[in-house]
């Protein structure tokens, strides 16, 4: 019997499968399909990990030590996972961004956020156009994840645990002893459980009823432009919120092109069995537009699109958390479109519950009780 199994080995899993490995474990883990895999929420070039946002939340401390772990994950790997490029938080003063949120707490002069006003955003990065009124912080450290390269690395880490790939988990149940799970090739046998199963979490747990859901999200990569194609690869990202069109948001270019796309659209709740994995032509436009009105002449036509999967819960804040009646069980669901940064933190905390080690962060925020 392995000491744990795991189930869903893409971002947080694979971080959980590895964590426990490092402690010392036996490890079983299975994934639908081969990770790095461009079904769930972690696929697609990179991921951006920034501050700024979570001042005075919960997840303040979980940001600082995510830099610490993927330091560490470069350290171990040799190679290199994070590139500082900054970020720019945009948006309306009483808008979503900036309005009841952390960034209120700011403070200025702040050498680690600089506030810009809309003109100075256009002195400094040429390519924008905010509208007049725009609020922008400017956080220089912030960075951009190689998405594929710190999957990669993840799993690496977990090396010793039997990783079984292209094997779905259908079904599992505990006893006094310990958990079976049962897969499409056999059964499996394990003193405890992690599920981080991302968009399909709520299959392994129906009884629970989680208020979790699918979001459909569509990333596109466009050919930077000649002008300040260099400029551009320096950085910033951006994440700007716009009155009329919602929340956009805009990575440095790599090898693949700029990456950019819509954060959080209301209406494009899905189901994970039928999303809908063709972008369509009025789509794609109405990103080109936001160009064409925010960010002229920073790029070309898009040149190809990926469709990815948010997981929301109502707050946007994770679960991780034992299983309410079932102790031998950990799960972590709900990333919310912001968990990749969290990742080598995530998959720690896993561990803790499942060792019944202390947390080494508070978990309150993240607990199922607050559902109830
Ligand atoms: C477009 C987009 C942009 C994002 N940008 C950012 C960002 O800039 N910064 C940031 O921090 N976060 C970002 N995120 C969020 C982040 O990528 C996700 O929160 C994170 O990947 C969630 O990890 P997960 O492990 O829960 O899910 P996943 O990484 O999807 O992993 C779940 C795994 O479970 C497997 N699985 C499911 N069911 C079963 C089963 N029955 N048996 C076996 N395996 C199973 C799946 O195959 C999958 O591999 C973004 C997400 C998207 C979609």
């Amino acid at each position: 019997m392995h000491d744990f199994a795991v189930i869903g080995l893409g971002a947080i899993g694979g971080a959980t499968a590895a964590e426990l490995i490092r402690r010392g474990h036996s490890v079983v883990g299975f994934d639908r399909y081969t990770p790095p895999h461009t079904m769930g929420s972690a696929h697609s070039d990179t991921r951006m990990i920034r501050e700024a946002w979570y001042r005075g939340s919960p997840y303040m401390p979980l940001v600082r030590d995510a830099y610490r772990g993927w330091a560490n994950l470069e350290r171990a790997s040799g190679r290199r996972l994070l590139r500082t490029a900054g970020a720019l938080m945009m948006g309306p003063s009483d808008g979503r961004v900036f309005a009841g949120s952390p960034l209120r707490g700011v403070a200025q002069p702040d050498t680690d956020y600089i506030f810009l006003s809309a003109d100075e955003v256009v002195d400094r990065f040429p390519w924008l156009r905010p509208d007049p009124g725009t609020v922008t912080i400017y956080e220089p450290r912030a960075a951009i994840l190689s998405l594929e390269a710190c999957l990669e690395v993840t799993l690496e880490a977990a090396e010793g645990a039997d990783l079984r790939f292209d094997e779905p988990a259908t079904a599992w149940s505990t006893s006094a002893s310990g958990v079976r799970i049962r897969t499409a090739r056999g059964e499996y046998a394990a003193r405890r459980l992690a599920i981080a199963a991302g968009a399909w979490t709520p299959q392994l747990l129906p009884r629970l009823s989680l208020p979790l859901e699918v979001e459909r999200t569509v990333q596109y990569w466009l050919e930077p432009a000649g002008e300040h194609a260099n400029a551009l690869a320096e950085g910033p990202a951006w994440v700007w919120e716009l009155e009329r069109e919602g929340t956009w948001y805009g990575f440095p270019p790599t090898a693949r092109g700029l990456k950019a796309g819509m954060h959080f659209q209301a209406g494009r709740r899905t189901d994970v069995e039928q999303v809908d994995r063709e972008v369509g032509s009025a789509e794609t436009e109405a990103l080109r537009n936001l160009f064409d009105r925010y960010a002229p002449g920073a790029a070309g036509a898009p040149t190809h699109a990926s469709v990815c999967l948010y997981t929301n819960t109502p707050d946007e804040n994770f679960i991780l958390d034992r299983h309410p009646r079932l102790s031998r069980v950990a799960i972590f669901a709900g990333g919310s479109g912001h968990a990749f940064k969290f990742l080598p933190v995530l998959g720690g905390l896993m561990a803790d519950l499942l060792t019944d080690e202390p947390p080494s962060r508070d978990l309150s925020p993240f607990s199922l009780d607050r559902f109830r």
